[in-house]
């Protein structure tokens, strides 16, 4: 039997990743992948190769921002395997139906010019508001490169510009209650709060709702992240589609003596007097973990699915009803459309320039129009009626994924998993049917129409997926992009649950990493890389420690110089 130190269930990027961290360190690593190609959620695929040859899709991620918040990239080296960032900018679009439009530049002092065309008052106060933001996402970066119950780690990551940020957060009491306040508000009672036209609320409801919380949902004003993020470090794409980053990570795992091993579901993980020891796959084959098993799977699937209901109980006799019952997966999902165009979209009514292709193109009417993007699938209902979505035209900024002159068109537009009423018909009784997905996307594509009347003409041919389509694809719970719900209840330390949350699991050499993990979903790598830390401190602690505590002095002696030298500054 073939015999690893470290068998990874799953090869998405977080997967690539942590088995690249491992490899630096050493470790023999397999990686076991049930699709014919790695990447999971990150990949580039030619959807519709007899209707539309020559065009590449990204069928779920496409733009990459939290992946330049972390080292992952310098630090295995990407650029050297082929992966090369192509960054936008302007980076969001939203055409408003009395004319006006929402440009963001990458430059915060351009789009508040933009903004200035209709509305100083709100373009000064986009200045504050991004201003207030900014040190926020300065102050939670090194927690996110970081495991989230690791004080050293964390503290490691702070330098003399996050410590400034985060005092001028937290400085004086009531700073700091007033953060605290901020953090338990609404988006849109944060909104309102600083704008007053509707051409810029709405596009910031749906930015802040792209962690799929409606903007009326409390504790959820973090969202405005997904905005200043568009700032700094900005918002870039892997020339030839969101899978460069994917095979990248592969020539780098393979270069440093790493094994994927493609269509290989995983079936079981194999657990000998409460110890993880390696996996059985579908068809029986057996794999063997010499130091531990790492699911890059959520909890649900790896507690629920792949391991011995008696196994787990013996580790953690709540567990199974904890990870069955606590952890959040709500009903929001994507239907996802992938168009090969004849041409580019035109936006005539709003002044259509090429550039305002190159970030995200969002149709977004008004907050409450965002708000039922978000309530009616909640509740199973499908908000096709005046639909809201999130449009990228990649191959404007990267002609490599169309034949000469033609375009591809990703849409992503939120629907229920489960259809209310649909119950135990259609796609895995979920209630979606072919006939129902093209409906919906016709009426999808019908409203952009209204803002981009060649879109309907330009079509060459369509793909669509439908969630439980994506669940059987890739196997995310429900259709759940991220794993599990990007909520304050479930982030940071309590991802996916609190006594889960540090990578290690209950049961001896078995691990969670993945969009399941803290810091969370998207294109990030860095559970991936917090997981391999955690990893390697459990199996080299003394060198580890000394390794992270140097980082920490390190860190802070560079955090006081930089004080210093800001202080002499100003
Ligand atoms: C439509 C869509 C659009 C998105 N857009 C963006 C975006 O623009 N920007 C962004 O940052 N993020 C976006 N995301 C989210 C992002 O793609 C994911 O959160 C991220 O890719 C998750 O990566 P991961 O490696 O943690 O997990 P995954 O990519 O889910 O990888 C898990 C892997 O495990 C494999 N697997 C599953 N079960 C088994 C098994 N039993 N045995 C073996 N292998 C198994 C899967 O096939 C998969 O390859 C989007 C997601 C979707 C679905």
């Amino acid at each position: 039997m073939e015999s690893y130190d470290v068998i990874l269930i799953g090869a998405g990027h977080n997967a690539l990743v942590c088995a690249a961290y491992l490899l630096k360190a050493g470790y023999s690593t397999l990686l076991l992948e049930k699709r014919s190609i790695p990447g999971g959620a990150a990949t580039t695929e030619e959807l519709m190769p007899e209707e539309a040859p020559g065009f590449k899709f990204s069928p779920c991620a496409i733009n990459h921002i939290f992946i330049h918040l972390g080292p992952v990239v310098e630090e295995l080296q990407l650029a050297k395997y082929g992966l090369e960032y192509i960054w936008c900018d302007p980076v969001v679009f939203c055409p408003h139906p009395d004319g006006k439009y929402f440009l963001a530049r990458r430059s915060i002092e351009e789009t508040c010019q933009e903004i200035a065309r209709y509305n100083t008052r709100d373009a000064a106060k986009y200045a504050e508001y991004m201003d207030f933001w900014q040190r926020f996402v300065s102050m939670v970066v090194p927690i996110f490169n970081s495991p989230p119950k690791s004080l050293v780690d964390m503290a490691g990551n702070f330098n003399g510009n996050n410590f400034k940020n985060m005092l001028s957060l937290l400085g004086p009491a009531n700073e700091t209650l007033d953060l605290i306040r901020t953090a338990l508000t609404s988006p849109r009672d944060q909104i309102n709060e600083y704008f007053d036209s509707e051409f810029l609320k709405a596009p910031l409801a749906r930015l802040s709702g792209e962690l799929s919380n409606p903007p009326s949902q409390k504790a959820a004003s973090f969202g405005a992240m997904m905005m200043a993020l568009r700032h700094n470090p900005g918002m870039a794409r892997p020339k030839g589609g969101t899978g460069a980053l994917s095979e990248a990570l592969v020539r780098c795992v393979q270069d440093l003596g790493g094994k994927i091993l493609t269509d290989r579901p995983v079936k079981q993980i194999l657990i000998d007097d409460g110890k993880a020891v390696g996996v059985r796959l579908t068809n029986g084959q057996e794999y063997r973990a010499k130091e531990g098993v790492i699911s890059s799977l959520d909890a649900k699937r790896s507690f629920l699915h792949l391991i011995d209901a008696s196994d787990v109980d013996r580790a953690d006799s709540k567990l199974r009803e904890r990870v069955d019952r606590r952890i959040a997966c709500h009903n929001e999902a994507i239907l996802k459309i992938d168009c090969a165009l004849s041409e580019a979209p035109r936006f005539i009514h709003h002044n259509h320039q090429d550039e305002f292709l190159h970030g995200s193109v969002l149709i977004a009417d008004s907050m409450d129009h965002v708000e039922l993007a978000h309530t009616d699938p909640e509740i199973g209902r499908i908000p096709d009626e005046n639909p809201s979505m999130y449009a990228v035209v990649p191959s404007v900024t990267d002609p490599t994924l169309a034949p000469e002159g033609k375009h591809t068109l990703w849409i992503e537009f939120f629907v229920p998993y489960d259809i209310a009423g649909a119950k135990g018909t259609g796609i895995k009784g979920t209630g979606w049917t072919e006939e129902l997905k093209n409906r919906v996307a016709d009426r999808v594509i019908n409203k952009l129409a209204d803002y981009a009347p060649n879109v309907k003409d330009a079509i060459i041919a369509r793909h669509l997926e439908s969630p439980p389509e994506l669940e059987e694809r890739i196997g995310v719970v429900k259709g759940n992009y991220y794993h599990l719900d990007m909520t304050l209840d479930q982030m940071m330390c309590f991802r996916p649950l609190p006594e889960l949350a540090n990578y290690g699991t209950p049961i001896e050499n078995f691990y969670l990493t993945g969009a399941g993990t803290h810091p969370g979903g998207s294109i990030s790598g860095l559970p991936g890389r917090n997981c391999a830390r955690v990893f390697l401190q459990h199996k080299q602690p003394i060198a580890q420690t000394i390794k992270d505590a140097g980082n920490t002095v390190v860190s802070a002696a560079k955090s006081t110089l930089d004080l210093f030298k800001s202080d002499s500054k100003s």
